[in-house]
């Protein structure tokens, strides 16, 4: 039997009204803030990542997936969204627009990676961007953004990690330093570890092996090195999340994954869903849109893990909405043609309604409506077509009414009911 490829999942129609509701809260947020959709390529030319997330980070050195089209030409599956979105922004010359240009996106991505709890090989992202501005308000306000998606999910718990990892020229210091002290404790270190010192020392910051993180835990704090620029920045992103009410918490220890991030970066992390506890990552990323051949914009986003913020709620028992049900069903006696015309006009009117394909027995029909968990169902035989009269009955209550048999009365009368229960 052929299989899904390890580290890919179905959404089953079980499970898919949980993703609804986290998308539809995440881009109701989203309209709150202003941000619009993208929609990218799930596939773009290798040569992005490696500029755009950079050639040292793990993405790139190890998760991603890379092959040659019939073409000859170096394609890679999306392993994030930001590259993407920013080689958009320049070819579409949004930086025309005035400023910011703030976009969101709701997207698969493909990484290489040990299939585990909250790891996948596909998974999914909705992230955020915000081009154009780089004051401190900018680096609050997407902050703020994410943190409001988990308040409106009803997600308590998470901690919100901040920390500044300056801008170039800090980061020639603190490189310096760093260098020498993992130098001076690399004997433990892991290979990749060794090969990262070479390459990128920073990166070492962000193994996840525990020795090395033991390692990393004593290595000077990059907060020691950012400029007076890079540092008052800084503290007017904490002002600024303060005036909006956003808790958080500075951990030095946060360098991200990935290459492009400057000055501000961020995690919102949980502690009950194991080691993969961290649902959100952002950052600002002054150098990116300069790395694939723009002007030098400044930018700023963040992208949360789908499917860690459903352990995450599933972990603490956030209630879902339930998954929806049909309105109706319209059950038959003999007069199957005509209960036909008016499902169709029904459906026509925006109702969800049901019925029996294969024309079964009353008794089935009726067992049907009940498993399908129908809100309302309709008895249609000779004599509610010759009165043009039909009693519609509430499967909950049992309660009946006769109503005239088309589908503007029965439309009014559902939504009346639902909205009296204060149902949308
Ligand atoms: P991690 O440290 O867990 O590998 P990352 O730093 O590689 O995460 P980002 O590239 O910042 O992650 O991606 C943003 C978010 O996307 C993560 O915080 C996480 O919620 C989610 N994510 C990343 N990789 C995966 C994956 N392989 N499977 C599921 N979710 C993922
Ligand atoms: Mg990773």
């Amino acid at each position: 039997m052929i299989k899904a490829p390890r580290g890919t999942a179905d959404i089953l129609p079980s499970e898919i009204y949980k993703w609804d509701y986290v998308e539809k809260v995440a881009k109701d947020t989203a309209k709150c803030f202003g941000f619009s959709e993208i929609k990218t390529p799930v596939f773009e030319q290798t040569d992005l990542f490696q500029r755009g997330v950079g050639d040292t980070t793990d993405v790139v050195q190890k998760e991603m997936y890379t092959f040659s089209d019939k073409g000859d030409r170096s394609i890679t599956l999306r392993p994030e969204g930001t590259a993407s979105a920013a080689r958009a922004y320049l070819e579409h010359s949004l930086y025309a627009l005035p400023a910011p240009v703030k976009l969101f996106y709701d997207i698969a991505c493909y990484r290489y990676e040990k299939p585990q709890a909250g790891r996948m090989r596909e998974f999914h992202q909705f992230g955020a961007e915000m081009y154009g501005n780089a004051e401190a308000a900018a680096d609050a306000e997407i902050i703020a953004f994410a943190a409001a998606i988990f308040k409106n999910l009803g997600i308590t718990g998470l901690s919100l990690n901040i920390n500044s990892i300056g801008c170039k020229e800090c980061r020639k210091n603190y490189n310096d330093a760093l260098l020498k002290y993992l130098t001076d404790n690399s004997e433990n270190l892991c290979e990749t570890c060794h090969e990262r010192l070479k390459k990128n020392p920073m990166r070492v910051l962000d193994c996840k092996s525990p020795i090395c993180k033991g390692i990393a835990s004593g290595a000077p704090s990059i907060l020691d090195f950012i400029c007076d620029d890079c540092k008052a920045h800084f503290e007017e992103v904490q002002r600024r999340l303060r005036n909006m009410d956003v808790e958080f918490s500075i951990d030095p220890s946060i360098v991200r994954g990935l290459d492009y991030y400057t000055r501000t970066v961020f995690e919102f992390v949980s502690t009950t869903i194991g080691a993969q506890g961290t649902v959100c990552g952002g950052g600002r990323y002054d150098n990116l849109i300069e790395s694939i051949g723009g002007k030098p914009t400044p930018g700023i986003g963040f992208a949360m893990g789908l499917e860690r913020i459903l352990l995450v709620m599933e972990s603490i028992g956030v209630p879902f909405p339930e998954s929806p049900k049909p309105d109706i069903y319209i059950a038959a006696l003999g007069q199957f043609e005509f209960a036909e015309k008016l499902l169709s006009e029904l459906r026509a009117k925006g109702i969800w309604a049901e019925r029996d394909i294969s024309e079964r027995s009353l008794k089935v029909q009726m067992k049907n409506a009940d498993r399908c968990g129908a809100k309302f169902s309709v008895v249609i035989g000779d004599d509610e077509v010759k009165e043009a009269k039909a009693a519609i009955k509430n499967m909950q209550s049992g309660e009946a009414q006769k109503i005239d048999l088309n589908a503007e009365e029965i439309r009014s009368y559902i939504k009346k009911l639902e909205e009296s229960n204060g149902n949308d």
